[in-house]
């Protein structure tokens, strides 16, 4: 499929899946006696849950689903819209209770019933998650162990949101309905399952070892890493790949690094690292020979998508490494 058409199929795709609820909430057997605001708060709510679980696709890193728009896009975009979805989630009980304000005994987190008590263990898994991401840096909170608790609290939020839908009730009054809810968090967890335990299983067959660590100019080393008992994996110049320097593929620890090296050559691959944080500033005392388990291709940035006689680069600082790899595969190509 061409890159445009696929962009829109994904677009289109993403629109069905997150109205999906509305339709699911016309067909019969429909609750009787409720108002407009009531509907329209049920509504937000269930269109904000499954844009949360949309949010576990985009992360899964899935090349097909990234391909068409490229993985840093579609992680500014998670940001984005995982914002606007916690925004409706939280208008959901805002409206239920400013239509009728005898509700309001409901968001008494130790009062209420069930249905709302599982609701606040979910609104509040994403409340910290909004506050961790957004001021993470401010919070000088650890990025693996950001990155980790980012993972618990999206499945608790998840989880926690389906019991909800579960207890309450009134749309899952049918069996298939009931099925898709459950089906869909099921599905999202089994996700976070793919990512975080089936691809480092795979990623063991396909292990990699620190051939050599050059220094550059500035704080920058040369990562060069060959592949063990395998032939490596093509890659465009300007891609990117998350790298675990470790003796197990699940370890948490993983960065990513943009490939400097010449797309030609797959058996040997270079990244260029600046020393920016613990890891990075670490890299020039790596042992050649370390283990290394590499996620990747990925990323759109790249010469091949847009081919021309000639380019005009312009980077900054640690920026010039997709470039050196631009440069050293044209060389290769000539
Ligand atoms: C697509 C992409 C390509 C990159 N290519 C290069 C490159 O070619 N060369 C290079 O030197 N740097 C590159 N980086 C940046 C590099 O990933 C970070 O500098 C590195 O992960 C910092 O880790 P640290 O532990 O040394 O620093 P820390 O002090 O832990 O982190 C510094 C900052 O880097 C970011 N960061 C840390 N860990 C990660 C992670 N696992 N994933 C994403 N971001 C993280 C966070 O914003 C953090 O605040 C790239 C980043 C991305 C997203």
């Amino acid at each position: 499929m061409n890159r445009t058409i696929s962009g829109f199929f994904w677009i289109g795709l993403y629109l069905l899946i997150v109205l999906t609820p509305i339709f699911m909430m016309l067909v019969p057997p429909v609750p009787s006696g409720r108002g407009f605001w009531l509907e329209l708060s049920v509504a937000l709510g269930f269109v904000g849950l499954t844009q949360i679980a949309v949010q576990f696709i985009l992360i899964a890193r899935f090349k097909r689903v990234t391909a068409p728009y490229g993985i840093d896009i579609i992680l500014r975009y998670h940001r984005q819209i995982a914002l606007l979805a916690v925004g409706l989630i939280i208008m959901h009980p805002v409206i239920i209770v400013i239509d009728n304000p005898s509700r309001a005994s409901l968001l008494n987190p130790f009062g209420g019933n069930m249905a709302s008590r599982t609701a606040w263990v979910s609104l509040l898994s994403l409340l910290a998650i909004v506050i961790s991401s957004v001021f993470r840096e401010r919070l000088k909170l650890n990025y693996e162990w950001w990155r980790l608790s980012h993972l618990v609290l999206g499945i608790t939020a998840i989880v926690f949101a389906q019991l909800h839908v579960s207890m309450a009730g009134l749309y899952t009054n049918t069996f298939w309905k009931h099925a898709i809810w459950i089906g869909t968090a099921a599905l999202m967890v089994g996700l976070v399952v793919y990512l975080r335990v089936l691809k480092p299983l795979r990623q063991r067959a396909f292990t990699w070892q620190v051939a050599e660590v050059r220094q550059e100019r500035g704080d920058t080393h040369t990562l060069a890493l060959e592949p063990v008992g395998h032939e490596g994996f093509p890659f465009q110049p300007g891609q990117f790949a998350w790298i675990k320097l470790a003796s197990s593929p699940f370890s948490i620890e993983e960065h990513p690094f943009s490939f400097s090296s010449s797309a030609h050559r797959i058996d040997r691959i270079e990244f260029g690292i600046k020393a920016l944080g613990d890891f990075s500033s670490g890299i020039g005392d790596i042992p050649v020979g370390t283990r290394a388990y590499l996620d990747g291709p990925h990323g759109a940035f790249s010469i091949d998508r847009y081919p021309a006689v000639g380019y005009v680069f312009i980077a900054g600082g640690v920026g010039i490494t997709p470039i050196m790899s631009f440069l050293r595969t044209m060389v290769d190509r000539e």
